[in-house]
């Protein structure tokens, strides 16, 4: 039995636990994320010495799920867009010199991919992609149960790919995926609706005692959501879809728009039809379980 201790560091919060090797855990500790870097170094010291003070054995490894853009090889942040203060950050270093353990650190949609892979949703597949919609539109791929990351430094960004308006994306592109499909599109889409929220969790609970109101929006949301998946079966003929992050309950709602689309436009290409598209059972916790099964990688 080995112990990891698991961080998920994103632009508003740090959440970290210890997992076992089994997948079971401990205590999830949340704290929220100073916006400057020694605040931030303070958090995470505090959160891994708490985790620290429930374990009796010693600790494996400490991963790091976040969002990026990351160097997973050299264990330091290029420069984030959410999080600028940790721009160059050696993350690894700093954790590796204050706990001398090694430390692994992986963008935070991969990390959530492989959990959902390993211990989740498509548990026993060997292939599947996982999108998280959240702030951002987050992707991971595996194949073989191993990330894949092209010729990517840190992965493929495929929230980033051309789907369609004239919506200016973060990455200085036009058309992304995201931003038809983030929380900001899907916000701004209930608004056009007549429906003014200020983020995801209001929709849905508006959405518990309002679902007829909201169907014209999850018609339109499904239908993005829907030209993404084909866009991705397109390219990577993956059979296993996991959908997760904040908006996924959202989306869960908009199924049955997303798969008569998807069946209609495959009807003559039936190779590329996915053959599940599921969610996650807890959104929250597939970064944290994905960061220790790489912890736990090598000893497979
Ligand atoms: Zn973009």
């Amino acid at each position: 039995m080995k112990y990891c201790i698991a961080l998920d560091i994103g632009g508003t919060n740090i959440r970290g636990t210890w997992i076992l090797d089994n997948g079971s855990y401990g205590n999830i500790y949340l704290k929220k994320r100073p916006k400057d870097l020694q605040g931030t170094k303070n958090t995470i010291k505090s959160i891994i010495d708490k985790i620290k003070d429930e374990l009796t054995r010693p600790i494996y490894k400490i991963g790091v799920a976040s969002a990026g853009p990351l160097d997973y090889k050299k264990k330091k942040y290029l420069n984030p867009v959410n999080m600028p203060e940790l721009k160059n950050f050696s993350i690894g270093k700093f954790i590796e010199d204050t706990y001398n353990v090694e430390c692994i650190l992986e963008n935070d949609a991969q990390a959530a991919a492989l959990g959902e892979i390993i211990y989740g949703s498509l548990k026993g597949k060997k292939n599947g992609i996982t999108i998280t919609l959240g702030t951002g539109v987050g992707t991971g791929v595996i194949i073989d149960k191993k990330i894949w990351r092209a010729n990517h430094i840190t992965g493929p960004e495929l929230g980033h790919l051309y789907l369609g308006g004239n919506k200016i994306c973060g990455c200085g592109q036009v058309g992304c995926a995201e931003t038809l499909l983030n929380e900001k599109a899907l916000i701004d889409l209930s608004k056009t609706h007549g429906i003014n929220v200020n983020n995801t969790k209001e929709l849905y609970l508006f959405a518990n005692n309002n679902l007829k109101r909201i169907e014209p929006i999850l018609e339109e949301y499904g239908r993005y959501l829907a030209l993404f998946i084909c866009q991705l079966q397109v390219i990577f003929c993956i059979n296993n879809f996991c959908i997760s992050g904040g908006i996924s309950p959202i989306a869960k709602l908009a199924l049955t728009y997303i798969q008569s689309l998807i069946e209609k436009r495959f009807l003559k290409q039936q190779i590329w039809m996915p053959h599940e598209i599921t969610f996650s059972a807890n959104p929250n916790l597939s970064g944290l379980l994905g960061i220790a099964a790489l912890c736990f990688e090598d000893q497979k």
